[in-house]
């Protein structure tokens, strides 16, 4: 029989912990509220004690510290979740658990999950964005998840504001940022109603793909990427996806020749993994920790 590894995909609003295979097939699953670190800490840990596990791998909310050499590493960083700041989530399970712990962003797993067990399998450049609640980018380069001095924040790239669109932006540090302007929560506010039931609004979406389109053609400028991976709640308004290509195109226009952009429909695409990519990408973070043995 092969190893058993733990995934855990920490989220603002629930935790999800997965016992996977190398193969990254999800062998058990469960979800459990979060609330306190220490009361919800203590469920998560609960359910990978004993179980044998080789390896964890987390992927967590942020902001977080994802670089392995700071003395802060496996940390929650300055989140608006008060109780949560500067909590140590990776080296709390790590000594709970006494296994080497994988530890990154919750969109960097969900990309990891992508490229790994997914439709972009074998793809060593890609962007990866989550619109929901929030917006986050997690982004592959060469083969690589790209940290830099923190990690992406390409959610936060500032807008400018779309034609006739008065609202102010949502965040509370730059106003109008692409999550600012174009999360679910912004939608919201902006829109007088939740984002869900907004379907049969046209000026709603065609408003909403204007910005996606905008934060996406600078996406391209900038990391030319193979293909970029839209998911989120948001996202799962697919009549976005043929309106956000059409824009995309017409921002671009003409400017770049390359074979991806003959083909939008295979270049702007939903995840594959039907919302287990966050919790596979997380079993491919305790694989890697296995293999490198912290
Ligand atoms: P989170 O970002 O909190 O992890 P989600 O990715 O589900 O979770 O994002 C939640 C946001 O997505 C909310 O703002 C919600 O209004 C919005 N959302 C969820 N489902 C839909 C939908 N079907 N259509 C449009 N917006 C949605
Ligand atoms: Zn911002």
């Amino acid at each position: 029989m092969g190893e058993i590894y733990g995934a855990l995909e920490a989220g603002g609003t629930k935790m999800v912990c997965a016992l996977g295979d190398e193969n990254g097939r999800i062998l058990e699953q469960t979800r459990i509220p979060t609330t306190t670190p220490e009361e919800t800490m203590s469920a998560v840990l609960d359910f990978f004690r004993g179980r044998g596990i080789r390896a964890l791998g987390i992927g967590c909310f942020g902001p977080v510290d994802v670089n392995r050499d700071s003395a802060t590493w496996g940390r929650i960083l300055d989140t608006p979740k008060l109780a949560w700041r500067d909590y140590d989530v990776a080296e709390t399970a790590a000594q709970a658990l006494g296994v080497p712990v994988g530890f990154d962003t919750d969109v960097n797993a969900s990309l990891l999950g992508e490229v790994t067990y997914g439709d972009s399998k074998g793809l060593t450049d890609v962007v990866y964005y989550t619109i929901g609640t929030g917006i986050g980018a997690g982004i592959l380069a060469g083969g690589q998840l790209l940290h830099g001095m923190l990690h992406p924040e390409a959610g936060h790239m500032l807008l400018t504001p779309a034609p006739g669109d008065t609202y102010p932006g949502k965040c509370p540090y730059h106003g109008h940022c692409f999550e600012g302007l174009a999360s679910g929560p912004a939608i919201a506010d902006r829109w007088g109603k939740p984002a869900e039931a907004l379907k049969d609004k046209p000026e709603v979406w065609k408003m909403e793909a204007y910005y996606i389109a905008r934060a996406l053609t600078n996406t391209i400028m900038i990391l030319s990427p193979q293909r970029i991976i839209l998911g989120g709640g948001v996202m799962h308004q697919e009549q976005l996806f043929p309106m956000i290509r059409k824009r995309v195109r017409k921002n671009i226009s003409g400017y770049l020749h390359t074979r991806e952009m003959e083909d939008l429909d295979t270049y702007i695409v939903p995840a594959s993994l039907h919302d287990d990519q966050g919790i596979m990408g997380a079993v491919r973070l305790a694989i890697d920790a296995a293999s490198r043995g912290v």
